[in-house]
């Protein structure tokens, strides 16, 4: 019988592309033929020298990175990096400015705190559905850096362009969008990203650092969190999550053969607006709560708001199952804001949305009846 088509939405860990899985799958027990699986090789092996510096030339063909950023693979996840941005970039003034747009960029600020004087650019809120006006935004004249996420992944926020900072360089979060657009370098100082939803395994953590901003860690800064120390050994100062960085030296080939980051971007504008339209077509059965100019391409939180707004859980509830019924899974809110969330990352099919989007049209219909 064949194995029922799961179409997964979930946001992260997230669907990796079926080719990459596949060629995973082939060359796990005898590498290359080298007998050996990659999973058993040292990372001090030739093979594995291979495949660091193929994965960050790779990277910096696709992004077009410039030759003064250094392309860093570390462990510790997103979380990782809210302690190691201000372990490795407040030290040249002790402050740095935060622009709290979503649970993930408010988290970072907090553990930056523990490191200097942070200030919080934007006015407090509970409620994340994009930033307020520019004029509301209060940066502080001697901040290190600037902090952003570019994608907040629980509330669906997402720049639609780079904040000017007024040459404080600008450090950005993007686990949850990176590699589905492109990027202009010359507006960062440093970007990072988990690579558990776009580019491949749980494990790895992508750092991309301008060189100047290198040399300027706090006197406490761990040596694994150590921007200076990893760049000058070239991400192999320790055991590198090696299994993770080939798989996603695998990601980065597919993206490429998929047509680069000008296809991804375009993708997702298509996956993105297939929802936020089946939104509209449906007159307010389903709402998303962000302001429309910073509604994310890739993660997109909405809720059911039926007429009697009592029957909204049941719904709900009724709308998850129904889709998990045809395979359609991991579409849950997150547990702070309930609801529902799709997730469409890089891996995830136009023709995926698709169904998502018949699904949300047919349950509306069946529901107004
Ligand atoms: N930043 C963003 C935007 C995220 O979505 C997440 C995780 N979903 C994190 C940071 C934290 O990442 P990790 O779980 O790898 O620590």
């Amino acid at each position: 019988m064949a194995a029922k088509k799961i179409l997964n939405f979930g946001a992260g860990p997230a669907k990796l592309p079926q080719e990459v899985l596949q060629k995973v799958q082939g060359e796990l027990i005898d590498y290359h033929g080298e007998g050996i699986s990659i999973l058993e090789m040292s990372h001090r092996s030739k093979t594995y020298a291979g495949i660091n510096d193929g994965a960050q030339q790779k990277l910096r063909l696709l992004l077009n990175i410039p030759e003064n950023f250094k392309i860093l693979f570390l462990q510790g996840g997103g979380t990782g990096q809210f302690a190691s941005v201000p372990l490795n970039l407040i030290g040249k003034t002790g402050k740095a400015d935060y622009i709290v747009t979503g649970n993930w960029s408010r988290l970072a600020a907090k553990e930056a705190e523990q490191y200097g004087k942070v200030n919080y650019v934007l006015p407090e809120t509970k409620t994340f559905i994009g930033p307020p006006p520019k004029d509301q935004w209060k940066f502080s004249p001697d901040a290190s850096y600037v902090y952003i996420c570019d994608n907040e992944t629980v509330y669906g926020v997402e720049y639609p362009e780079v904040p000017d900072t007024n040459g404080v360089p600008l450090v950005a979060d993007m686990s949850s969008n990176f590699l589905t657009r492109p990027i202009d370098f010359s507006k960062y100082g440093a970007i990072f990203a988990g690579a558990q939803k776009n580019v491949g395994p749980a494990g790895v953590t992508i750092v991309i650092i301008r060189e100047d901003l290198l040399n300027n860690a706090l006197p406490v800064c761990p040596t694994i969190l150590n921007y200076t120390i990893m760049a000058r050994d070239n991400s192999l100062h320790n055991t590198p999550p090696v299994f993770s960085i080939y798989v996603m030296d695998l990601v980065f080939n597919w993206i490429k053969s998929q047509g680069g980051l000008k296809e991804m971007n375009r993708r997702s504008q298509v996956k993105s607006g297939l929802i936020y339209d089946t939104m509209i077509a449906t007159k307010g059965f389903y709402s998303c709560p962000v302001n429309k100019s910073s509604r994310s391409r890739i993660n997109i939180p909405f809720r059911i708001v039926p007429a009697d707004v009592a029957k909204q859980a049941e719904l709900e509830e009724k709308f998850l199952a129904g889709a998990e019924a045809l395979g359609m899974i991991q579409l849950k809110g997150h547990r702070s804001v309930g609801g529902i969330r799709a997730s469409l990352y890089n891996a995830v099919g136009v023709e995926d949305v698709q169904a998502l989007a018949d699904y949300m049209t047919n349950f509306y219909e069946t529901a107004s009846k």
